[in-house]
């Protein structure tokens, strides 16, 4: 058959298929008509779709040239046999010699052993298989690939009809009781530790097309013509406005963009779906399906991204063609526990989806620093990230278990493994209601050693923790996290705001504000840092606050404002010189003396205090401790540099411990030089949130932790279930050994003693 002609053929059967679908009697009258309509048009004998139904099993439905009374008989497990593969692979299959192929199986009461070629392809929906189309014939043929297409096609515009809950339930397509597809693990990396379970939302647009055949195919093409034509002002005039931000790298994603919004295969391919006779945004979603389809099979990485993009260029361009009508972002239906699948999120996307129901973030991008997973931890929100390809192999609907403290991702898990996490997840619960039992009673240990216990914030949000859980102030405010998720720079009075709101939030207990730590992984919109080959030890903090005094300064001037008539506590991060910390009280003195001349205002105490983060301030302490009012130490940052290990690396994430002689050795030794000089030391590093650390940590003299507050409650119970005295002697021997990790011992420590660990 000439391309012409068929391209004829598929469009009249299009619109008898559509008439069809629209006409009078029973969705299983008018399949019974579409199949006869199919085989007809096709040169086929024998046309069956099949269901998918509960349990992964396919059903025959309806048929033309098959047995009658095979219908709603015949049952093949998705992977069984060549209609149970397509289903499982989600691909076509097309065979001149089906009897051969080795997953043939023969069902005799189909009577289909007289049919030699078999093409069949999978009816999918929202990219889930939801059946299967095939046609089958007596003589053997080849079919073309063209053909094929026809068939896709034809499949797109039946999914309708077997998706709308007609013929099955609704309740039977939805993959949550196991008409999913073969169970799989993914994996990535912990941003945020925690276990969540729920079904999977994937934060992109979802298109409703309720139009899928066209009654004037030029008039279809003027549409898409159209609407790529908007697409193309809108894109140029983001880049318009990029250029004037002069962000570069925004730039070149749009650039990369508009070169592929112009390529013209692309556009052909739709062009060549609407002269099928589908209408402007069914060719779009049919080029965007074949494109999904197609991506499960590349591994080039370059190609994957290309992809990608196309992918949401075809959402971009549906957005042109609905004009949003018909634009939905997927929800769970009802009020389901759901998990969050996305390619990267901002923090205030996350705040978008409705809380208490949002269980756990996959993301496809992130890093453990990224704003999302801070937000994230403020949340108590379990986050996995790099999850490669997440979006593609994770499909909307599916059962989806979150296991962050293991950096993995079961989607589809089996009933077993489910009961397996819902038990541990019970465990949980257990647990947060005995923390929550806590609350109000001090953290004390046994031996009647009081701990005081703070908090790591950056978010106003983290600081209704303060209320909530009791603590003793605010150990730790990253004031960089509010310059990170903005995309201009605060200004002064900005700033002044946001302090004056925390200090509020804080009452009187003391919040310790950290200045701007930007630079290594934290980068700020609104700054362009520039490429550097070892960033963690590179421009960032003080270093960078010192070569841009201004940013500085206006911070400093911000802090004194939002505190005058209360305490203030400043602390200066990667302090590697005690000359820095000097430098740095120098220009809080100068912003003192200005805001007193300026309104006569000022903090009613001041503090000033160093993150001991940088290795080289070991050797200083002397005279470091008669230059603070106070230290915290820094252990996320002085463990990667005292053990050369990249905190961002996961390769090497487990290959060095904390719990090791080494830095147990060097964190007493500051705890007792600062005990003998009087001033307060605390640790505000991640290890005094994990509950045998901050156990290792008070053995080794530690009385302050500052911590994130989802970890109070396990920390509390921990210290009120521990008996200083005898773990301290314990913990001199063990850190006089030349084991490489205590953690083992620590653990029969912690079981033998009853600490809650
Ligand atoms: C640290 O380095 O331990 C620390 C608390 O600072 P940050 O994690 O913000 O670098
Ligand atoms: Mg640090």
């Amino acid at each position: 058959m000439q391309h012409g002609q068929a391209v004829l053929v598929l469009r009249r059967l299009l619109a008898r298929i559509r008439d069809v679908m629209a006409g009078n009697g029973s969705a299983q009258t008018r399949l019974a008509r579409i199949v006869s309509i199919i085989a007809k048009d096709m040169a086929t004998e024998v046309c069956s779709i099949y269901v998918r139904r509960a349990g992964d099993v396919l059903e025959l439905f309806a048929t033309q040239g098959l047995r009658a009374t095979a219908v709603r008989r015949t049952r093949l497990r998705v992977g069984e046999g060549l209609i149970g593969e397509i289903a499982a692979k989600g691909r076509p299959l097309a065979l001149s010699e089906a009897q051969t192929h080795p997953n043939f199986v023969y069902r005799p009461e189909t009577g289909e052993e007289v049919y030699h070629s078999l093409m069949g392809v999978p009816i999918l929906r929202g990219g889930r298989v939801v059946g299967v189309l095939a046609v089958q014939n007596v003589n053997v043929r080849q079919y073309t690939d063209e053909e094929i297409e026809a068939l896709q096609t034809v499949a797109m515009v039946l999914a309708e009809l077997v998706a709308n809950g007609d013929l099955v339930g609704r309740d039977e397509l939805s993959p949550v009781e196991g008409v999913g597809m073969a169970p799989m693990r993914l994996e990535g990396a912990r941003l945020n530790a925690g276990l969540g379970i729920g079904v999977a939302v994937l934060h992109k647009h979802r298109f409703t097309i309720r139009r899928l055949v066209a009654e004037d195919t030029r008039e279809e093409h003027e549409r898409l013509r159209k609407a790529v034509a908007e697409m193309h002002g809108a894109l140029d005039n983001m880049l318009r406005a990029s250029a004037i931000a002069g962000t570069g790298e925004h730039r070149e994603v749009l650039e990369t963009y508009r070169l592929i919004a112009e390529d013209v295969g692309w556009l052909r391919r739709i062009g060549d779906a609407i002269n099928t006779g589908l209408t402007a945004e069914a060719a779009v979603q049919k080029v965007n399906d074949d494109i999904h389809a197609r991506m499960r099979q590349v591994s080039d990485s370059y190609l994957r991204e290309r992809v990608h993009d196309l992918e949401d260029l075809a959402n971009r361009l549906l957005q042109h063609l609905l004009h949003g009508d018909d634009a939905v972002i997927d929800l769970p239906r009802g009020d389901a526990d759901f998990v969050l699948v996305a390619s990267n999120l901002g923090p205030a996307q996350l705040l978008d989806y409705p809380s208490g129901k949002l269980k756990a973030v996959v993301l496809e991008e992130g890093s453990p620093n990224a704003h999302v997973a801070i937000v994230a931890r403020a949340l108590d929100i379990p986050v996995v990230g790099q999850v490669r390809d997440a979006l593609v192999r994770i499909e909307s609907g599916d059962p989806v278990i979150v296991d962050a403290d293991h950096a993995q991702v079961l989607v589809r898990p089996s009933e077993d493994v489910r009961a397996i996490f819902r038990r541990s997840q019970m465990a949980r619960d257990l647990r947060r209601a005995q923390y929550a039992a806590l609350k109000g009673m001090p953290a004390v240990t046994l031996d009647g050693v009081a701990i005081s216990v703070s908090i790591n914030a950056g978010l106003l949000l983290d600081m209704q923790h303060i209320a909530e859980s009791e603590v003793d102030g605010v150990g730790l405010y990253r004031t960089e996290v509010p310059f990170m998720v903005r995309s201009e720079l605060p200004n002064v009075e900005s700033q002044r705001q946001l302090y004056r709101k925390v200090l509020e939030y804080a009452g009187d207990k003391p919040v310790v504000f950290r200045t701007l730590d930007i630079g290594g992984d934290k980068m700020m919109p609104s700054w362009d840092h520039g490429k550097e080959e070892n960033p963690a030890m590179g421009w960032r903090a003080i270093r960078v606050s010192f070569d841009r005094p201004a940013l500085l300064r206006q911070q400093l001037r911000a802090l004194i404002q939002a505190s005058v008539d209360r305490d203030l506590s400043v602390m200066f991060p990667m302090v590697a010189e005690v000359e820095e910390l000097r430098c740095g009280r120098r220009l809080l003195q100068d912003e003192l003396e200005r805001e007193r001349a300026r309104s006569g205002g000022a903090p009613r105490s001041l503090r000033v205090g160093a993150m001991l983060e940088v290795p080289a301030l070991l050797w200083q302490l002397d005279r470091l401790v008669e230059e603070v009012d106070f230290l915290s130490i820094g252990t996320n940052d002085l463990f990667q540099f005292l053990f050369a290990s990249d905190r961002g690396n996961y390769r090497i994430s487990e290959r060095y411990d904390s719990l090791s002689p080494v830095l147990l050795n060097v964190l007493r030794m500051v705890v007792e030089h600062c005990r003998a000089a009087g001033v307060p030391v605390s640790l505000c590093g991640e290890m005094a949130a994990r509950p045998l650390d901050a156990m290792a940590l008070i053995g080794i003299g530690f009385r302050s932790l500052s911590i994130s507050p989802p970890a109070v409650g396990a920390i509390k119970m921990m210290i009120r279930s521990l008996d200083v005295a005898s773990l301290g002697s314990y913990l001199d021997l063990l850190c006089a050994g030349r084991q490489a990790s205590l953690r083992e011992k620590l653990k029969a420590y912690a079981q033998d003693h009853g600490v809650l660990v």
